[in-house]
């Protein structure tokens, strides 16, 4: 403080020696008024200083509004809060972990100052944050991230059934035990859910969330379900469709003449879309008028399974 005082009163050309509380005023100049002068050119920057620390802060509630950028579908991004879709205790917990205020040990540690070690309760491996929580934590992964990823998908496999016009078994119901169908539909329309395909030749990723055969289109599509940690939506829609594209190939080979392509059907743990109406558009499997609804379904499933998530962990 005291060195920018200086450096107005050098701006100035005053010597700044005049700032020293036992200086004496051997020319009679007015040493009060100059050291009040200093005092308000201080307070000032002070003020631009705390102005452009308040406009650079992320404010509470804006996360909606920062949704930007390449790829990122702001619209259907905040679709649930639009209308309304989530009980109001998810939209409660997802608007805190949003905005980053949920009571992790890491905010613990750096906001209440309260708590020294951060470290996550459950694995004790990392820190503990809402991201860690929803997408890294392996204590989680065959627990709540699971059942997350199984409720979207099972969202989806509903949708597809209803766009190809495949009837719905009547014992089709979350969640699936081990011993229920994962086949549906018969003759010019299969799907295949959360099963290992067989293949020509030697492929590690051989068990996608869904595959649909279209016979009479000649058309095969694999399907791929991920909740992703936020800031890295856009990557693992990349990676998932990398992950699948040796099986599309096989069964390229496999079915003479069919097309095959994977669709990667990824959403934000918090709700962000990125190019997922687009991919979904693009599938020839569901109707104009479905793909929306069928977004908004997966985008519910998942703030609801976050939030059982989050509210499990916190318990612990
Ligand atoms: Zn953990």
């Amino acid at each position: 403080m005291m060195s920018k005082g200086r450096d107005i009163l050098e701006h100035y050309g005053i010597s700044a020696c005049v700032l020293d509380p036992g200086y004496q005023d051997p020319d009679g100049r007015h040493v009060g008024r100059i050291q009040k002068a200093v005092k308000a050119e201080l307070v000032r920057a002070q003020q631009g200083e705390l102005l452009t620390q308040v406009k650079a802060k992320i404010q509470h509630g804006t996360y909606p509004r920062q949704l930007a950028g390449d790829g990122i579908d702001r619209a259907a991004s905040v679709k649930w809060l639009v209308d309304g879709k989530v009980p109001a205790r998810v939209e409660a917990m997802v608007f805190e972990a949003q905005d980053n205020a949920t009571r992790t040990r890491a905010r613990e540690g750096r906001i209440y100052i309260t708590r020294e070690d951060q470290l996550c309760r459950a694995c004790h491996e990392r820190e503990e944050t809402v991201g860690h929580i929803l997408a890294g934590c392996v204590f989680h992964q065959f627990r709540g991230i699971k059942t997350r990823h199984d409720r979207a998908l099972y969202v989806l496999v509903r949708e597809i059934l209803l766009g190809l016009g495949v009837p719905l078994p009547a014992t089709y119901r979350y969640p699936w035990g081990q011993a229920e169908a994962r086949t549906f539909g018969t003759g010019s329309v299969t799907v295949v859910v959360d099963t290992v395909i067989q293949t020509r030749g030697r492929v590690m990723e051989n068990r996608p969330d869904g595959v649909v055969y279209q016979h009479a289109a000649k058309c095969i599509e694999i399907f791929e379900v991920a909740c992703a940690y936020e800031p890295c939506l856009l990557e693992r829609e990349i990676e998932k469709r990398r992950k699948y594209l040796p099986l599309a190939t096989d069964l390229a080979r496999q079915f003479e003449g069919y097309r095959t392509k994977v669709t990667p059907v990824v959403m934000g743990d918090l709700g962000t879309v990125g190019r997922l109406r687009t991919h979904l558009t693009e599938s020839g499997v569901f109707w104009q008028d479905q793909v929306d609804r069928v977004v908004c379904g997966i985008q519910r499933e998942v703030l609801c399974g976050s939030v059982d998530l989050l509210t499990k962990h916190l318990l612990l």
